[in-house]
């Protein structure tokens, strides 16, 4: 058969016939070959359907997705034609490469996010977030991973957020540094952002620092930089003195709490002692006086600590004299009512001698024989005997009792002695309410520390009433008692928190004016002579004018305070003699 036959039934009859002349069996596959062979054509590619749909069976069909792709290969199967199936194949390759998500930057940022703390999302906020987000989105990987890559943009934004706002920064080493380049990003780009920060230095925090001047000083400082930033302005180090000033605020508030708690555990002390402290109302007061003082200043922990530990050393001081004086006080009642029972007891035996003696002298004049006289004199003697050894017994008890009340006398006395001077370890002037020389000193010790440790200026300034004895004469020591408070009242409302006010002698007052120059000292005290002059002392709704002395001076660094004290008291003598209420400056 030539090669040139191009009849199908031509060929397929010579294939069949060299089949049979090679022997070789008549299976599809040889008849195809040897078909194609004489036909001179290719064999067509078997399309391997059985094979492909073992295989499709095999495709896992757990997501959407999964079954997606299953179908797009039954379908591709469907068509039964390899070259098309391949080409749908390659289609579908592609198709996933495309769609296949970056999971492994997102959960990695996931686990970063969910780990760093974050002030206003909690843990369990986080968790209920990221539950909700993969309850939604099981059925669609493509929408998960949107949703997921919102959520972890949420956290870092907040994350961003928070760094500025400086709350809650209990690591900064992770936070800080993590966010470093973040921070000084934003820093740089984001206006708003920055005068919002500015505000909360200014508003916010400032009004946590009260008490501490230099931080506040520094949350100004910091915003008023963050307002005026411009182009060369430094974010890095701006972040960084942030960071620094982050910590001290922490600090701050940490302290504040403390404070809290310690005020809190000293007015509890106080309260829990006040019933047992009615014996001596001076004391009491004192106590109160003290707490308010130290309620009023500027507080800090280790003053209040301090104040807290003597109080407690007082109350209980306070509580064993108060139990001793009590049981004085009782021993001196039974000894006085023994007294008396026993003057009377003497008194009434005394009476009745007396009784007994006119009785015998009525016997005697009636007596008519010396045996009758004997009898009477008998009786006299009886009698006088009885009275001399009831009156020898009643002067030794009497002379006992003397001793004992001098002892017990003597005990009240020792008992009050200690009671006061255990009032006095209060800093507090009972009367009018200041300071008292011990607190004073204690407050010189504390200011001249500070003023020290600050590089500030420290001014005294000594007060002396003009002319306070005529009050006393014309008026009584009563109403000058009053002038002393009314005084002592308006120099403690014009002068600033924190300054300190105390009587240093009977008419005298030292004020106390940390980082005060000079001039400023005396002007000060100036205005408080104003307004004297204004605010009138009333007794009896007649008006009385009170003036005074001052003099003025700076502690120095090598000087005491006792020393500037005496400076003081020099000027406010050339005050007095340069004709009084006026003010002289000690240079
Ligand atoms: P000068 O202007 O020179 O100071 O005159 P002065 O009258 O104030 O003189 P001086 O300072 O010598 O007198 C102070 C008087 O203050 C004497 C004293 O009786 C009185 N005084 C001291 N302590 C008290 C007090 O606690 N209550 C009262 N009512 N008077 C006091
Ligand atoms: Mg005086
Ligand atoms: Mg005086």
């Amino acid at each position: 058969m030539s090669s040139e036959t191009h009849n199908p039934i031509d060929i397929a009859r010579e294939v069949l016939r060299r089949l049979a002349m090679s022997r070789t069996p008549p299976t599809p596959e040889n008849f195809r070959d040897l078909y194609h062979q004489i036909a001179g054509t290719q064999p067509e590619e078997i399309f391997p359907e059985r094979e492909l749909r073992a295989l499709s069976a095999l495709l896992p069909r757990d997501t959407p997705e999964q079954q997606r792709i299953a179908r797009r290969f039954e379908g591709a199967i469907s068509e039964k034609n390899w070259k098309s199936f391949h080409t749908r194949m390659q289609q579908l390759f592609q198709e996933c490469a495309e769609t296949s998500l970056p999971w492994s930057g997102l959960i990695r940022e996931l686990l970063t996010q969910f780990e760093n703390r974050h002030a206003n999302i909690s843990g369990v906020r986080k968790r209920e977030s990221l539950e909700h987000v993969l309850a939604s989105s099981q059925a669609d990987q493509k929408q998960l991973f949107q949703r997921l890559q919102g959520l972890v943009r949420g956290w870092s934004s907040e994350a961003l957020s928070e760094s500025y706002l400086l709350i809650d920064a209990p690591s900064p080493e992770v936070a800080f540094t993590r966010e470093d380049a973040a921070l000084e990003q934003a820093v740089t780009q984001s206006h708003d952002i920055r005068s919002l920060v500015a505000q909360i230095l200014e508003e916010a925090i400032s009004s946590l620092l009260v008490g501490s001047p230099e931080l506040t000083e520094t949350a100004s400082t910091l915003a008023l930089e963050l307002r005026q930033t411009s182009k060369d302005f430094d974010s890095a180090a701006f972040a960084k003195r942030l960071r620094e000033f982050a910590y001290k605020v922490e600090w701050v508030v940490q302290d504040q709490t403390g404070v809290r708690q310690a005020l809190i555990k000293l007015l509890r002390l106080i309260i829990e002692n006040i019933n047992d402290l009615a014996i001596d109302d001076r004391w009491l007061q004192g106590q109160i006086a003290g707490v308010l003082q130290v309620t009023s200043d500027s507080l800090d922990r280790t003053t209040l600590e301090e104040v807290g530990r003597r109080l407690r050393d007082l109350i209980l001081k306070q509580g064993l004299l108060k139990k001793s004086l009590v049981e004085a006080q009782d021993r001196l009642k039974q000894l006085l009512s023994g007294f008396v029972d026993h003057l009377s007891g003497f008194y009434n035996s005394t009476g009745e001698y007396k009784d007994r003696m006119e009785h015998c002298a009525a016997q005697v004049a009636n007596a008519e024989s010396i045996g009758e006289l004997s009898i009477v004199i008998e009786e006299v003697l009886r009698e006088t005997r009885n009275v001399q050894i009831q009156a020898e017994n009643s002067r030794g008890n009497l002379l006992v009792l003397q001793r004992q009340v001098d002892v017990a006398n003597g005990e009240i006395l020792r008992l009050q002695e200690e009671l006061e001077s255990a009032s006095d370890l209060v800093r507090h002037d009972p009367l009018t309410g200041a300071l008292n020389r011990k607190g004073m000193d204690e407050t010189l010790e504390r200011e001249v520390a500070r003023a020290q440790r600050q590089n500030q200026t420290l001014c005294l300034a000594l007060l002396d009433i003009d002319n306070f004895k005529q009050i006393n004469d014309n008026l009584g020591h009563h109403v000058g008692d009053n002038a002393l408070i009314h005084l002592a009242h308006i120099v403690d409302e014009l002068v600033r928190p924190q300054d300190s006010v105390a009587r240093y002698g009977g008419e005298e007052f030292v004020v106390i004016l940390p980082d005060t120059g000079l001039e400023d000292a005396a002007s000060a005290i100036r205005r408080v002579q104003r307004e004297l002059t204004r605010r009138f002392f009333l007794n009896d709704n007649s008006k009385v004018l009170i003036t005074f002395s001052a003099g003025v001076s700076e502690i120095g660094t090598k000087e005491t305070p006792q020393q500037a004290l005496n400076r003081a008291d020099e000027a406010m003598y050339r005050a007095k003699r340069a004709g009084k209420n006026r003010v002289e400056i000690a240079r």
